[in-house]
């Protein structure tokens, strides 16, 4: 059962892979939402801890310093840095962004591996794992590629199949091969530790079904892992990197990254409290039962994408379970993926929008991505990320309607009333129905965030802005200046306290437009508990010069962000090119036969009406011949007079175009299509022979 009122909130965002930056997906899937839930809980002066940090162990990040050429460490370094500034400069407000590679985590990872063993809940098994004759290396999940047994793709790793997405084990793939040396892995024995799921399926079936209110993609998704039966899955792992097994004649072994990456929300809250009170004291309020008084329970939140979900939603509380002392999950609001541009976001195909490239390229903007991936969540679906809709909906939305309304509410107020907050006057009906509209919104927007529903909340505040919009239009203080200054004194009084409440309640998502508007207004109430109240701002405080909240992103902007997608595309697409197969044999005097030559282009010019011929008069040594050359989509007819280059003499002539071509000019293609000429390695007189 969820709890009704919690006494605190422990918020945690996935542990991503430091084996690359962050991209829209990740953003999308799981950080925006949770540093959303956040900031509207420390809104309402909920006590919160949100926690996140990179997971610096497992296969992935050895296969990356592999193909970087660096070792493991140097890689986690590089990525722990440039993710944690990216996360600080879009205002993701963690507690701690901490890694699993500080000796607090292999610590607190050891001790509840340790204290699983000696509560004898782990089954000790010998099997046959792959293991790579010639890298001395067992092959642990992606070390290890392979035929889908499900779909056949040629490319399927050990531990899962990225296009049909199913999970598989090493032993399921067909034709094995290693990803270390290529070779054809053997099978050797070798003991594991295994968390038996089987056995605890009836706790944790117990523990799902009391939560039927999550999300029903997270919910559904585990009701059919509980359908299949749970089987027991491996927590320690042949590898020479992670954390070591805290048990004797473990050499070569680490835990499965699985088993202590979660335990890495627990370390990095031990971590937060170290950095700012010098010890890890009071850490277990965030995550263990409170043995004095039960009804004052910490609520555990886990922001995840739907590939964690089983982790999140089985194998962390199963292994919480096992221990004892732990809360668990009270709710994992994953989302599904978001896409980009008609295609999956893939980091290894570089397919992406990347953090750290948007925020240089499109400086100040953090709040347009924050917004345009909060619009566009994929809460119930996967949705998708389009350049041309960022543009529309910063333009029509952003600058159109939210900034908009604010910017004319506080320049009217420089403009007729002093730059300073002007008092009501008399209310008319018109003024009661919107401030009775403006008390309404907080409550809603609250009940969609509590709910994890945060596109519903974004529409709601974009609705109180449509809502100030349309009481300027109605009340017209532009006109009414001329006859009822009063009258616009209460329209802008009106107009500027839902300024106030617009700048507090959009505070989660668009944090830097609330501190420029609660700034501009001198807003000192910011609390949840302030919005919607019609006296926020007192008359006579002094509103401070109009800022550009938001600004038109022109279409050269967007277009130079498309092309670089196609120019990514591009670079995929020759990535798959291979080179021909080589033509059937022929004997020397089919090869005799040719007269190829050099030559000197003298002339060239366009042939009219042709979108691939060029006219060529070429010096040939006996003589001066006209050639046309397919490579007008290549070359301009300028730029390649005295070229020495190839040139075939004694092919037959040829009608083209009402012209006739004599001889070819023999061009190399080279693997994006792109043709270069064939040139002799120093100056050879025209008319010397190739042989
Ligand atoms: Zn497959």
């Amino acid at each position: 059962m969820p709890i009704s009122n919690p006494k605190r909130y422990t918020v945690t965002a996935a542990l991503i892979y430091a084996n690359g930056p962050i991209h829209i997906g990740h953003l999308a899937g799981c950080y925006i939402p949770a540093d959303i839930y956040v900031r509207y809980l420390r809104s309402n002066g909920k006590e919160v801890a949100f926690i996140s940090g990179t997971d610096e162990h497992g296969v992935p990040i050895t296969i990356r310093a592999k193909k970087e050429g660096l070792t493991p460490q140097q890689v986690v370094d590089k990525y722990y840095t440039q993710i944690d500034a990216a996360f600080k400069e879009l205002g993701i407000s963690f507690d701690i962004y901490s890694r699993t590679s500080k000796p607090v985590h292999h610590e607190t990872s050891r001790e509840i591996f340790k204290d699983l063993y000696d509560k004898k809940v782990f089954a000790e098994e010998t099997t046959e794992q792959y293991f790579d004759e010639t890298a001395q290396q067992f092959l642990a999940d992606r070390y290890i590629v392979g035929t889908c047994p499900v779909c056949a793709n040629p490319n399927a790793y050990g531990d899962q199949c990225e296009r049909c997405g199913s999970t598989l084990s090493p032993l399921e793939l067909k034709d094995p091969r290693s990803m270390l040396s290529g070779a054809k892995p053997v099978l050797k024995a070798t003991k594991n530790w295994y968390l038996p799921l089987d056995k605890m399926q009836p706790q944790i079936e117990e523990y799902i079904n009391g939560h039927s209110e999550w999300k029903t993609n997270v919910f559904g998704q585990c009701q059919s892992w509980l359908k299949d039966g749970l089987k027991p899955r491996a927590m320690t792992r042949d590898l020479d990197w992670g954390i070591s097994v805290p048990l004797p004649d473990t050499e070569g072994k680490v835990l499965y990254v699985w088993f202590e990456a979660p335990i890495g929300y627990i370390s990095a809250t031990k971590d937060w409290l170290i950095q700012k009170n010098g010890s890890d004291e009071g850490w277990k309020k965030w995550w263990q039962h409170s043995e004095d008084n039960p009804d004052e329970e910490t609520k555990l939140v886990h922001f995840i994408g739907k590939d964690n979900i089983v982790f999140h939603c089985i194998i962390f509380p199963a292994m919480l379970m096992a221990e004892g002392n732990y809360i668990l999950a009270d709710n994992v609001p994953a989302n599904e993926f978001m896409n980009l541009e008609g295609d999956k976001i893939s980091t290894s195909r570089n397919w992406a929008v990347w953090l750290h490239e948007y925020l240089q390229e499109l400086p100040d903007k953090q709040d347009v991505l924050r917004y345009v991936l909060t619009a566009n969540a994929p809460e119930t679906k996967d949705s998708e990320f389009t350049w041309k809709d960022f543009q529309t909906r910063n333009n029509s939305e952003l600058v159109g309607i939210y900034g908009n309304f604010i910017n004319r509410a506080v320049v009217l107020t420089q403009k007729f009333c002093d730059s300073k907050v002007p008092a009501a006057g008399e209310l008319q009906e018109i003024d009661l129905n919107v401030l009775k509209e403006l008390a309404a919104f907080p409550a809603r927007i609250a009940e969609s965030m509590e709910n994890f529903r945060f596109r519903e909340a974004l529409t709601l505040i974009m609705d109180l802005a449509r809502t100030g919009n349309k009481y300027l239009a109605d009340t017209q203080p532009w006109h009414a200046i001329k006859t009822d200054p009063e009258r616009v004194n209460t329209i802008l009084n009106i107009a500027l306290q839902i300024s106030a409440t617009l700048s507090i309640v959009s505070e989660p998502v668009l944090p830097f437009t609330a501190g420029k508007i609660s700034e501009q207004l001198g807003l000192t109430r910011k609390t949840w508990q302030d919005a919607g109240k019609a006296d926020l701002l007192p008359a006579g405080q002094p509103v401070s010069e109009a800022k550009l909240l938001f600004e038109k992103i022109e279409d050269h902007i967007i277009e130079k962000q498309i092309q670089k997608l196609h120019d990514a595309k591009r670079l995929n697409e020759l990535e798959g090119k291979t080179v021909t197969a080589i033509k059937p044999e022929i004997q020397f005097d089919d090869f005799a036969k040719m007269d190829i030559r050099i030559a000197t282009i003298l002339e060239a010019e366009n042939v009219p009406k042709s979108k691939k011929l060029l006219k060529l008069l070429v010096d040939i040594g006996t003589e001066k011949r006209t050639v046309l050359s397919g490579i007008s989509e290549h070359f301009k007819a300028e730029e390649i007079i005295g070229k020495k280059v190839l040139y075939l003499a004694n092919l037959a002539p040829r009608k083209m175009m009402g012209m006739e071509s004599h001889g070819m000019i023999l061009m190399a293609e080279d693997r994006d299509g792109s043709l270069a000429f064939v040139q002799p390695g120093k100056e050879v007189w025209n008319g010397g022979t190739v042989n």
